[in-house]
């Protein structure tokens, strides 16, 4: 029988709601589309000094080395584990979700002796309870989440940096799905090792993975003993390509490579503040509407991330029933929850792009039917009203 090829991709438009990835803005498409070339073509090289300096001012570093992983954001995470870790390394990984367990599993693989420091998934740590960790395991390196998109959990860095320092040790953050949503102030918290991924708040698609080491994590890599565990992620030959000698490492993915540039131009156009500041608005916007309808946070008021936002599925509500209405009526894609939170949470991303009025109303709206088909009594309205009220007053 005659081989039949398959129809061309035609994805559908959705309004991308989960935690990642976000909606990609037009100018980032169109720029993923521009003409593949070579990857030490000079118009190239222009690209990638560019998006370093770019990345620079979104991670608020003066960092040398900071630059685009070629992988999605797991790719970050073990560029970051890999390159300051050497087998015996002791390592304290702070778990209160599902990434900082993925660190600690990446962590093992790399050789570090790996201990653990535990909270309930919603819960965030203290800079009390990491200094006596620190005491009693004295690590080299001190592994901890941002913002945990599996729990909505935000965590703050700026004391826990302090306490990693007075110990001697190295601070290693993912912040993939805070950058450019969230402050992430690199050099004044005086975090060593940060990755993000592309695909959340920077709203361009997945594939690449920012990073950027301080020049102590420098000094660590230099100084190393052994062979860094992976040859791809090996950033001693990753940043002699990004840097003067432009040394073949490997081939840089030309056009993801643009789509990060348009994207990171749409950040800074907007600017850090500002964008920061719509983040949080439309969350405002958003938890009024939920609160309205009787939904509830699953992390505690003051430590909800605004780009995250993870709630208790309404007693008698089917959990995946709602998802795919949302999706199948709608177009709109939410996410559930993750290892002990499945199908007890819903978790609603604003980043990037996706964090609108629009989106915001929309989805409010569009939810309030899913659950009246699912026999929930609301009163009509409620959940849009209250976030109207929330944009009409400005806060
Ligand atoms: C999405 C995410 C990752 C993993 O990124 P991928 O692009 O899926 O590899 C890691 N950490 C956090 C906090 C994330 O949200």
């Amino acid at each position: 029988m005659a081989y039949s090829i398959p129809a061309p991709i035609n994805a559908p438009q959705r309004i991308l709601l989960g935690p990642g990835p976000s909606d990609t803005h037009p100018r980032v498409l169109a720029a993923l589309a521009k003409p593949t070339i070579g990857h030490l073509d000079p118009y190239f090289l222009q690209v990638m000094n560019e998006l370093q300096s770019m990345l620079r001012e979104v991670f608020q570093t003066t960092n040398e080395l900071t630059l685009a992983v070629s992988g999605t954001g797991s790719s970050g995470m073990e560029a970051c584990v890999v390159n300051l870790i050497e087998p015996g390394d002791r390592m304290l990984v702070c778990i209160n979700g599902v990434f900082g367990g993925r660190m600690s599993d990446v962590a093992t693989r790399a050789g570090a002796q790996v201990t653990t420091l535990e909270r309930g998934f919603g819960e965030i740590f203290s800079p009390e309870e990491i200094a006596e960790a620190l005491q009693r395991v004295q690590p080299k390196v001190v592994g901890i989440v941002h913002a945990e998109t599996s729990t909505g959990a935000w965590q703050p860095l700026e004391e826990i940096a302090k306490v990693v320092h007075a110990s001697d040790a190295l601070l290693l953050v993912d912040c993939v799905t805070s950058l450019a949503g969230a402050p992430v102030e690199v050099d004044r918290w005086g975090l060593d090792a940060v990755y993000s991924g592309t695909q959340k708040c920077l709203s361009c698609p997945p594939g690449l993975a920012p990073v950027t080491f301080s020049p102590r994590a420098v000094e660590v890599i230099e100084r190393r003993q052994s062979k860094i565990a992976s040859w791809y992620l090996d950033m001693s030959m990753v940043r002699s390509y990004w840097g003067d000698s432009r040394a073949y490492h490997h081939t840089a993915p030309i056009n993801e490579n643009y789509g990060l540039h348009e994207a990171l131009r749409l950040v800074l156009e907007e600017g850090l503040e500002h964008r920061f500041a719509r983040h949080m608005h439309n969350h405002r916007a958003l938890k009024a509407g939920l609160q309205a309808m009787g939904i509830e946070y699953s992390v505690a008021e003051g430590q909800q991330l605004p780009m995250l936002n993870s709630v208790w599925v309404p007693e008698g509500v089917d959990d995946s029933g709602v998802r795919s209405q949302l999706l199948r009526e709608y177009g709109i894609e939410i996410g559930g929850g993750l290892g002990p939170m499945k199908g007890r949470t819903w978790r609603i991303g604003l980043m990037g792009e996706a964090s609108t009025a629009r989106n915001v109303l929309l989805f409010l709206a569009a939810l309030e039917r899913c659950l009246l088909d699912q026999g929930m009594s609301l009163d009509s309205g409620v959940g849009v009203a209250a976030a109207n009220a929330v944009y009409r007053n400005g806060e």
